[in-house]
């Protein structure tokens, strides 16, 4: 069985830059086994209510300014899945959750990005889902709660967000820059409350997060994280901790299940 997974996808730069977090990307694709279909929830696409995407070939969205010319020339051109798009709105509604289907929307650098460092063969099928900004927690865990069934017919549920993200410190920052203590102390928060399977708490992070508010300013790079924690059963790891700009905690997540071992017999 497929855990489900959250990701820090990082600045837009991640894949022309080289560093940790992208070798674990790379790596962590390879460990977890190339899966039927991909569901991703971004952090770049916020909306009222759930929207799931069922483009049949979704576009590259450069859904960023300023940044190298080569960034924009990239495309991610994976299949989408009209027909798993429509099983997952299904899955919402039964869930007691409204959601829409957007038969145009492409994927985002939040869903691409990542996906680029992990999947370079862009040959699985990608669905998109967006979060809601002005809902709570508790909500995006029942959004992934709802998916949990997905990777029983090996479909990887990811989020992908960022789990600090105070996007205030990035002028001057340099990409190699150790974390500062603040930022690594609410990582670490995160780190051990999921390892702990402490869901109350993770779920009142606003609260119970030292510093959440500085880390976060606006919440879209974490709820990502807990549509993986619902989708997994409201227990994981952390597999992966880095720094990138010093302020920008690259940290990755397992909830669920163990990556299968590829060379198992
Ligand atoms: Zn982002």
């Amino acid at each position: 069985m497929l855990p489900a997974i959250f990701v820090s996808h990082g600045a837009p730069t991640h894949p022309l830059e080289d560093g940790p977090a992208r070798r674990f990307l790379a790596g962590w694709g390879e460990r977890l086994g190339r899966p039927r279909a991909i569901v991703v929830a971004s952090a770049h696409w916020t909306t009222a209510e759930p929207a799931v995407s069922a483009a049949t070939a979704p576009e590259t969205i450069h859904d960023f300014h300023g940044f190298p010319e080569a960034l924009y020339r990239m495309r991610y051109k994976a299949p989408g899945a009209p027909a798993l798009a429509a099983d997952i709105a299904r899955r919402l509604e039964a869930a007691g959750i409204a959601a829409t289907i957007d038969p145009e929307r492409g994927l985002d650098h939040g869903a691409w990005v990542p996906l680029l460092l992990m999947y370079p063969a862009a040959d699985v099928p990608v669905v998109s889902l967006s979060v809601q900004p002005a809902r709570d927690p508790a909500h995006h865990v029942r959004l992934g709660a709802a998916l949990a069934p997905l990777a029983a017919s090996d479909v990887l549920v990811i989020g992908s967000g960022g789990a600090t993200h105070d996007l205030r410190r990035f002028r001057g920052a340099k990409p190699d820059a150790a974390a500062t203590r603040d930022v690594a102390e609410f990582a670490d928060w995160l780190a051990s409350r999921t390892e702990a399977g402490d869901v109350e708490a993770l779920t009142d992070v606003w609260r119970e997060g030292p510093g959440a508010r500085q880390q976060h300013p606006t919440p879209e790079h974490l709820l990502p994280y807990f549509v993986a924690l619902g989708a997994g059963g409201g227990r994981g790891r952390r597999v992966h901790a880095s720094t990138s700009y010093g302020f920008l905690a690259m940290d990755a997540y397992e909830f669920g299940a163990p990556a299968r071992v590829a060379s198992a017999a």
